[in-house]
């Protein structure tokens, strides 16, 4: 038995210094490179182990829910007139995305390394929400850095995380968001690198985060490669997740990627359009560059600066990108492209309205684009989207910001929901 079985090992990587070509690696303060030695080393130990294994995977099917299901969306491919689009279904987890995948791993490696407390750090609290989730299960203590301004804004899971037994630590300084709250968990982390362990949320940060999270999440991939030729009675042509720090993409790639008859595609978010500057789609735009700790391609400016970035998506908002994901653009092998916030918050309506699935704004991304692929694709094609997560959290926004009668006047809903969908294709406003 094994943690990842397929794929992930094309071209062997990361290789043994953390690299996937010449993006990754570990660049760190003096003190913390021996911590991340340690966690890599205990990482290696327990992904051979069986008994760490077989625990995971009990949490996986029994607390999670695991498998999740692959759904063919029948009514929205008819209305996208093409390729028939399936959903893996993430968005059925327990705590309603795939977060939890690698939160249970991270924690369960916490506490086989004999750590007391999981800290973190949170922009809109989704990944905090996921550890303070993998914490209680597992009996341990969890400290959440947060921006003062996110703590305001996203009181529900604020909450959230403090009636799971989290401690949520309102971070005062600078801009008060997100980066300020990594700094804050960092300093932390630095004071006491023996009694508690840093979470990355994504597959971002220092050698061996990426690799981790990865593999944590390759359940993903390695269960949709099953459930398509078992319930589609093929691989898919095409696959398509969005990316924000690039987890829930890498977790559906990485059982394709020697599929070479399998095109990949990553979808970054265009945000009010790449030209006004407001969006975070770091593979279009981004430099080469070294941020929290990783080589990656970097949204920044000219002194190496993190620029500030901007999503509709909150999940999608980073200025880095997963090495992996640098590196397998590089060679070609997945294709980056981008959807707008208005293209999200159409496929968002399009999905809930035409197959009663509200997803995640991250995801719509996915779906937006899926759309689009299905039609250059035609008929007797297959796409499978990974749907990362459901859209409950983004409800009240999306009929704030974004009411329904702006995008669908009545004359829309008949058949097919023709006109509703060519406004998927192109940009409006
Ligand atoms: C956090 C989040 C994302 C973005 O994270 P990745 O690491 O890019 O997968 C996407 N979808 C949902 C639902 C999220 O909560």
């Amino acid at each position: 038995m094994n943690l990842v079985t397929k794929g992930i090992n094309t071209e062997n990587l990361p290789d043994a210094k953390g690299y996937f070509g010449e993006y990754g690696g570990s660049y760190l303060p003096p003190e913390l490179e021996k911590v991340m030695q340690d966690v890599e080393k205990a990482y290696e130990e327990i992904s051979k182990d069986p008994e760490f294994i077989k625990e995971l995977k009990e949490l996986n099917e029994h607390f999670t829910g695991r498998p999740s299901p692959v759904y063919h969306a029948a009514r929205l491919s008819k209305a996208a007139g093409g390729a028939e689009i399936y959903l893996k279904r993430e968005d059925l987890n327990h705590t309603g995305a795939h977060k939890i995948n690698h939160c249970l791993g991270e924690v369960l490696l916490a506490k086989h390394m004999g750590k007391k407390k999981v800290i973190a750090e949170t922009g809109a609290g989704q990944h905090g929400v996921a550890l303070a989730t993998a914490a209680a299960l597992l009996g341990l203590e969890c400290d959440i850095y947060m921006g003062e301004i996110d703590v305001k804004k996203e009181a529900p899971n604020v909450s959230r995380m403090k009636v799971l037994g989290a401690k949520v630590i309102s971070v005062t300084r600078g801009t008060k968001t997100l980066k300020d709250a990594v700094d804050a968990a960092f300093e932390a982390y630095l004071k006491d690198p023996v009694t508690q362990i840093y979470c990355i949320g994504s597959v971002v940060g220092p050698h061996p985060f990426p690799m981790m999270v990865r593999d944590f999440q390759s359940v993903i991939g390695m269960e949709a490669r099953e459930q398509m030729l078992s319930y589609a009675g093929s691989l898919p042509d095409a696959i398509v997740a969005c990316v924000g720090g690039g987890s829930n993409a890498m977790g559906v790639f990485s059982a394709f990627l020697d599929d070479k008859d399998v095109a990949l595609y990553g979808v970054e978010p265009a945000g009010k359009g790449l030209e006004t500057g407001k969006h975070a789609a770091t593979i279009q735009k981004g430099t080469v560059g070294i941020l929290h700790g990783f080589r990656s391609l970097v949204l920044q400016d000219k002194n190496g600066e993190p620029l500030p970035v901007y999503s509709i998506a909150s999940g999608l908002d980073y200025p880095g990108v997963g090495p992996q994901h640098s590196f397998l653009h590089s060679i070609g092998r997945v294709t980056y492209t981008t959807a707008t916030d208005r293209e999200a918050v159409e496929a968002f309506y399009a999905l809930s309205r035409m197959e009663g699935i509200i997803p995640a704004l991250e995801s719509s991304h996915a779906v937006a684009y899926a759309v689009k692929l299905a039609k250059q694709l035609g008929k007797g094609k297959k796409i499978l989207v990974n749907l990362s997560g459901r859209g409950d959290k983004d409800i009240d926004f999306v009929m704030e910001h974004y009411p329904l009668e702006e995008y669908e006047p009545e004359e829309n809903l008949k058949d097919g929901y023709d006109e509703f969908l060519k406004h998927i294709g192109g940009e409006k406003n």
